[in-house]
């Protein structure tokens, strides 16, 4: 399987042999190659395609190029999938063409995903070629959730609702949390923390998820390294009226230059703990508004869920920041979360503990895998019964909502 993350700027790839990979988890595949090609320019079209032929050219000079006979197909990252695309799916011209739809939803991000996906068809007509929607784990968000307490008519018309993001690592992390405590994903009750440059919780109940922080876009939620997060929607009208900044320019200030940056300079949590280690009272402030903003959805998902049996840390901050994980849970004994501060302090790439053995909800720190998720889903799609059969619409083949799907 030949996974493609086709970005605005940059190109990412990995090849995984997944002949040996356990179905359900992927555990077992071998990674062959993997790489990035950056720096693309502006807006799609040559420039992918250039980036594409590199890639290919790579693999080639390995003997593991598009023209392999070994490669079976190729799994596709892509960001948006609005609420019609719940499920991975078999790329054919229609379903591209209801990607491309879906662009003024994901405008930063689903025309780079397209046009990693053209390239890569040219380069090997007949490829079985799968898009992962980034929004697909979030579908089963009951409509309670997933609404904004918006005027039905308008908010139905332009496709105003929760769709959540980063949901293929959800999806993974909560799986191989409960694989961790030793029990089957459906009796497990998850809160994923995926804490990258982007940041967003999710609440998962028995392997379904019924709640997530990000919503029509990305933007809401966590305090992230450049995205504020949440805020007053009246901020924006504020701006526009007393700072005369026009649509696009608050997009790029709450997009580009909020969140950990905007506050403090910095974007990169490593450079923050510096900075607070020297008494940086910026840095600080930073990084004390980034974990109360996770403990209040660590609070508000308690409620969600009920009853919590773990917490997963994950991504470039959750698997590394010990002090982001130790402050985002401190205090939190009375909804029995007590993590212990020397497993939190040890370092590792493998899936842990870190909390107390006295805990009554288990604190996990489990490294994301996206990559490997999508050439799971790939690989089940094009090897299961009724590949070929999907054609890109409905959710076939999830477990069952809850409550009414979107
Ligand atoms: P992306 O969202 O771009 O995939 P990652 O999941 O790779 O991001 O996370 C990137 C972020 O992880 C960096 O900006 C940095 O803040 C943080 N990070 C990486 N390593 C460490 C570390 N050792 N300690 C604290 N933070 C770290």
């Amino acid at each position: 399987m030949l996974v493609i993350n086709s970005g605005s700027s940059s190109v990412k790839y990995q090849l995984l042999d997944m002949a040996e990979a356990d179905p359900a988890d992927g555990r077992g595949a071998v990674r062959l190659a993997s790489g990035v090609v950056e720096r693309i320019g502006e807006g799609p079209g040559a420039d992918h395609a250039e980036a594409l032929r590199r890639v290919a050219g790579e693999l080639d000079a390995e003997g593991l190029g598009p023209d392999s006979p070994g490669l079976a197909a190729v799994g596709h990252r892509v960001v948006h999938g609005g609420t019609r695309f719940t499920e991975p799916v078999l790329i054919t011209d229609e379903v591209l063409a209801g990607i491309e739809e879906l662009v003024p939803l994901a405008p930063l991000h689903n025309p780079g995903n397209i046009a990693g996906i053209t390239v890569s068809r040219e380069l090997r007509p007949g490829l079985p070629q799968v898009a992962v929607f980034d929004t697909a784990f979030h579908a089963t968000i009951p409509e309670h959730a997933a609404r904004y307490a918006l005027d039905t008519a308008t908010a139905d018309a332009y496709g105003v609702r929760r769709y959540g993001f980063h949901g293929t690592s959800h999806a993974y992390v909560s799986r191989a949390a409960a694989a961790l405590l030793g029990r089957d994903p459906a009796e497990v009750n998850a809160i994923v923390l995926h804490l990258g440059n982007g940041a967003s919780a999710s609440a998962v109940a028995g392997g379904i998820c019924v709640e997530t922080s990000m919503g029509l876009t990305p933007l809401e939620g966590l305090v992230m390294g450049t995205r504020s997060g949440d805020l007053d929607p009246a901020v924006v009208f504020h701006l526009a009226r007393v700072a005369g900044l026009d649509t696009d320019a608050i997009d790029t200030l709450l997009n580009k230059r909020s969140g950990l940056l905007g506050l403090c300079g910095d974007n990169d949590m490593r450079e923050i703990g510096r900075r607070m280690a020297e008494g940086d009272h910026a840095a600080r402030l930073a990084f004390e508004i980034y974990v109360h903003r996770l403990r209040k959805y660590v609070g508000a998902y308690t409620a969600v869920l009920g009853r919590v049996d773990v917490i997963a840390f994950t991504a470039g901050v959750g698997e590394n920041s010990a002090a982001v994980r130790e402050a985002a849970t401190r205090g939190l004994e009375v909804l029995g979360i007590e993590v212990d501060p020397v497993r939190n302090a040890l370092r590792g790439s493998a899936p842990r503990l870190v909390s107390a053995g006295s805990s009554r909800v288990a604190v996990a720190v489990i490294p994301t895998d996206e990559e490997l998720e999508i050439a799971r889903q790939t690989f089940e799609l094009v090897t299961g019964a009724d590949a070929g059969q999907r054609g890109g619409d409905g959710p076939a083949a999830r477990p069952a909502p809850r409550q009414e799907s979107p």
